[in-house]
């Protein structure tokens, strides 16, 4: 098959969209992870190697992404406690990192928009760049994050690291058009537009020569969590038709 990313004919590997270690999924469980996803009529999945498609890269072109999901994985996941916490007038409000590596970062946000605009995944089907997949590719092929403005990420996090995983989609801030993404607690906000961020984004936004800052959200009061909610809620009845599926199904049960 024709490897999207070198279009040599190579055999094709399982590759990871969204890296695995952001799909939480503990390789120790005998039961398989669940994914919570909004797709129409498979609210949630069995997965055990998380989401992939292998329809997308050959080996060598996956191994090009690994650094950069390596270190996404080490920033967010594993060293997530170094950042600090950022508060006004007593409330935390956001997390930051004085220092981090700029074009790892980011190269890895690029791959991930990459890996989805060319993914033929349902969970991806919303990802679609147009004439700019050619412009986002090329910058890859480079290993160039390019400046804060290309394909410029603003980022969000979860004030929980238990959280589900929605399927990415595209919406407008100010007429501008964004990608958002979920990998764990973390929420990007990947720019697919070529015009340039607006405030508050270009303030908040990823670049080099300064902290990451992360916006805090509060995963209780979030439509996320409302969502993922319905969207569990609606698979048990589907999964029990006209069984009646309480909302908290342990509540005064016998345990
Ligand atoms: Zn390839």
């Amino acid at each position: 098959m024709i490897c999207r990313f070198c279009g040599e004919n190579r055999k094709l590997v399982e590759a990871h969209v969204i890296p695995r270690s952001f799909h939480r999924i503990d390789p120790s469980d005998r039961q398989p992870s669940r994914l919570v996803t909004n797709v129409e009529g498979r609210y949630t999945q069995k997965i055990r190697k998380g989401v992939y498609d292998a329809s997308i890269v050959c080996e060598e072109c996956e191994r090009r992404f690994a650094p950069w999901d390596d270190y996404a994985d080490e920033l967010f996941l594993k060293s997530w406690d170094r950042f600090e916490k950022i508060t006004d007038r007593g409330h935390e409000i956001g997390y930051s990192l004085p220092a981090f590596d700029y074009p790892l970062l980011k190269l890895f946000f690029l791959s991930v928009l990459w890996r989805a605009a060319t993914s033929d995944h349902v969970m991806f089907s919303k990802i679609d760049l147009g004439p700019r997949e050619s412009v986002l590719k090329k910058a890859i092929e480079r290993s160039d994050p390019g400046s804060i403005d290309f394909f410029g990420v603003v980022l969000q996090a979860f004030d929980s690291p238990n959280v589900g995983i929605l399927d990415p989609h595209p919406e407008r801030f100010s007429g501008v058009r964004f990608c958002r993404f979920y990998l764990s607690h973390i929420i990007a906000f990947v720019k697919v537009d070529g015009r340039p961020f607006t405030e508050p984004f270009s303030s908040a936004a990823l670049g080099p020569d300064r902290p990451l800052v992360l916006v805090q959200k509060n995963f209780m009061t979030s439509p996320e969590r409302r969502i993922m909610r319905r969207l569990v809620i609606a698979d048990k009845r589907k999964a029990q038709p006209g069984s009646q599926t309480r909302e908290e199904p342990d509540k005064g049960a016998s345990r």
